[in-house]
């Protein structure tokens, strides 16, 4: 089961989440058919839009965007407040050369840019954006977090992809520093964390986020949610039917008078949906279409 804790540091200077999401992102890569460098960015950016998602409300989401000239080119994960994450890569058959023994994500990406987009309920929206600083996706986190959310940040990803291609551990954690944070705990944070092990090496060894934030905090705190997380994708045929009138109504006369059935598959959960002629009559009648 993947799980993702919360916790807060006894003197609530520090607000800690650790995950563990080995199985999701696993379930992804199949999905996908992701290689293996794009197995490790999917599963950082996965692991990073749970990570920020753990400070959502209830019926708020949020997407972390990654976008750049390098062949991955783009990737996307979406996360709501229960959870539940999906997304997809654009170009899934990507693998480098090894970098240091590590799959160089931060190659794949290059130069390009870090999007935030949260959906906090009642059309209210954000949207913050970061230039990467290495594409490695953990440190742009950190990144996005302390110039576009003003919040002190440490982020820690980790995805191992084995020699089969399959992803054997996945999870990560972020610390933030909270306004009660002292200098002294940030200065003993900074020197900790240059020296805690990768988050991957900890899950395959067996750790559970819980362990993960013990090994990178050695400080007590606090576990205050612990929930089960998943991939999830709410996508059924109506919404699919919904998209196609959105499409406009000269591009649904056009697909009824090819007169064939229209095959459209969920980005984010390769379902695949029909459309028949009937049911795209229907549309036309029903819903209109939009102008256009
Ligand atoms: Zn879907």
């Amino acid at each position: 089961m993947d799980v993702l804790v919360k916790g807060m540091s006894a003197d609530q200077g520090l607000l800690v989440v650790g995950l563990v999401d080995t199985d999701l992102v696993e379930r992804a890569r199949m999905l996908h058919d992701t290689y293996p460098t794009a197995s490790a960015a999917f599963g950082r950016i996965i692991s990073g839009a749970l990570l920020l998602s753990s400070l959502l409300k209830e019926g708020q989401k949020l997407m972390v965007q990654v976008v750049g000239e390098g062949p991955l080119k783009e990737v996307v994960a979406e996360a709501d407040w229960k959870g539940r994450v999906r997304g997809y890569v654009y170009k899934p058959h990507v693998h480098l050369g090894l970098k240091e023994g590590k799959l160089d994500v931060g190659r794949a990406f290059g130069n390009g840019y870090l999007n935030v987009i949260k959906d906090l309920g009642l059309r209210d929206r954000y949207q913050g954006s970061v230039p990467l600083q290495t594409g490695e996706i953990a440190t742009d986190l950190a990144y996005y977090l302390r110039t576009s959310e003003q919040i002190p940040a440490a982020v820690s990803l980790g995805v191992h992809v084995d020699t089969d291609n399959a992803v054997k551990a996945s999870g990560g954690f972020m610390i933030h520093a909270l306004p009660d944070a002292t200098d002294e705990v940030l200065e003993y944070l900074e020197e900790r964390l240059k020296g805690v092990r990768p988050v991957s090496s900890m899950i395959l060894e067996g750790a559970g986020p819980k362990e993960i934030l013990d090994e990178a905090l050695g400080l007590p705190y606090d576990i205050i949610e612990t929930k089960e997380v998943m991939y999830f994708c709410p996508c059924s045929k109506g919404r699919v039917l919904d998209a196609l009138a959105a499409l406009g109504r000269q591009d649904i006369e056009e697909m009824v008078r090819k007169g064939e059935t229209v095959e459209i598959q969920c980005q984010f959960c390769k379902t695949e949906y029909a459309a028949t002629k009937d049911e795209l009559l229907s549309l036309l009648e029903e819903r209109g279409g939009a102008e256009g």
